[in-house]
């Protein structure tokens, strides 16, 4: 039964704002291909330790990452546009990590999952690299050792946000040219 923007308790995306009148519809096309990233992002789970088990589980029917538009998980990175990373990374790991970041055609989007990824967590130590953020830029960091799904969900959502909000034109901007060579990256 359809009730509002939503049909037999599923919630339906809500249409732009635009103009609207008998027989059309026009609204900004950021706004429309925004709506349509959002809901159909491909995540690339580069997961190496006990993080990723928390993945496993968001992506199960209880959690049910699908539900997002993101059932679809790449382990091809020119076919994936979100790099989710999970777990302890190696420094001798970095190198294996921002090379699969450049393979990803923009508009990419990074998030680092618990505090290993984002900050070495508890291994302060010679061989882990303290956070991914000194290799690769992230978008969105979820705390917790290990994050509950809920959380990761949290994150994704966050993501969803920057998805749906990002110009067309950011990826060109000076200022996004900037933060990559800031990572020598061009
Ligand atoms: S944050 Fe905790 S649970 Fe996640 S990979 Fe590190 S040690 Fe494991």
């Amino acid at each position: 039964m359809e009730t509002g923007n939503t049909i037999s308790g599923l919630k339906l995306e809500t249409a732009p704002d635009g103009l609207e009148g008998p027989g059309f519809f026009a609204t900004q096309f950021d706004r429309v291909i925004g709506m349509a990233r959002k809901n159909s992002i491909w995540p690339l789970p580069f997961a190496t330790s006990c993080c990723g088990i928390e993945f496993m589980a968001t992506m199960g029917s209880h959690y049910d990452m699908a539900r997002f538009g993101a059932e679809r998980v790449s382990f091809s990175p020119r076919q994936a546009d979100l790099l989710m990373v999970m777990g302890t990374i190696a420094k001798k790991m970095g190198p294996v990590l921002k090379q699969v970041y450049l393979q990803m055609a923009e508009p990419r989007w990074v998030i680092a999952v618990g505090a290993c990824a984002s900050s070495g967590g508890i291994f302060d130590t010679y061989s882990v690299l303290q956070g991914i953020d000194r290799i690769i830029p992230v978008d969105v960091y979820v705390p917790g050792c290990p994050p509950r799904p809920e959380q990761i969900l949290d994150g994704f959502m966050k993501i969803q946000e920057l998805v749906h909000n990002e110009s067309l034109r950011r990826r060109n901007s000076e200022e996004y040219k900037q933060l990559l060579a800031t990572y020598d990256i061009k």
